[in-house]
């Protein structure tokens, strides 16, 4: 099986990723197990994200690499928390500090105002300068609610209303969340483009 570099050291990545990638013919490991440290992620966009973290792997490993960037995106706030989803109150990784941030910018925004939506685009690199990269997007739409609901997921999870379950996506089954969310919309994007070849 050949194998393909997960351009991070998140197990739980890794975890979602490989039994789709082995469905796929691929075997996965991560950057973080071949020793490679993580890409500064300078882009503007999540698309450039990804692409600098597949380059940095596969540029590193000598093997095709795995890029994703992800987030979430508020039209009332120009595209906030965006590409600074991960650390919007200061600190990386600081979900209750994110959300209640994200809360506060949001009061008095009412209806149609409180849409969001994640956004997840994974990028395939056969090589540290291959021009033609696979790419795949997923995009989840959903409201921010008003106070955070639930305790399952992570990140933004608990302030996410999915309308068409009518829960918080921290209330969510988690694997209805995989198959329904961001990501693994994107995820199967993927898998056709690689069926396609
Ligand atoms: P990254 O793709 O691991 O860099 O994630 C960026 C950030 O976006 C995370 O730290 C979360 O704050 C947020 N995020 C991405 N996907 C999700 C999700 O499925 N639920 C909640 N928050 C998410």
């Amino acid at each position: 099986m050949p194998k393909l570099v997960l351009a991070t050291s998140n197990a739980g990545k890794l975890a979602e990723l490989q039994p789709l990638l082995a469905q796929a013919g691929f075997e996965l490991v991560t950057q973080g197990e071949l020793g490679v440290g993580d890409a500064i992620e300078d882009g503007r966009t999540f698309l450039e994200n990804a692409i600098i973290k597949a380059r940095h792997a596969s540029e590193a490993t000598g093997l095709p690499a795995l890029g994703d960037d992800s987030g979430l995106v508020v039209d009332a706030l120009g595209g906030a928390p965006g590409l600074y989803s991960a650390r919007y109150a200061g600190r990386h990784g600081d979900s209750a500090a994110n959300n209640a941030r994200l809360l506060s910018e949001m009061e008095g925004l009412v209806g149609a105002r409180r849409r969001a939506h994640f956004y997840c685009v994974l990028v395939l690199m056969r090589h540290a300068n291959d021009p033609q990269p696979l790419v795949a997007e997923g995009v989840w739409p959903g409201l921010v609610l008003e106070a955070p609901r639930g305790d399952g997921g992570f990140g933004y999870d608990p302030v996410f209303f999915v309308p068409a379950h009518g829960v918080s996506a921290a209330e969510l089954e988690p694997h209805l969340k995989n198959r329904i969310s961001h990501r693994g919309l994107a995820l199967a994007r993927l898998r056709e483009r690689l069926a396609e070849l």
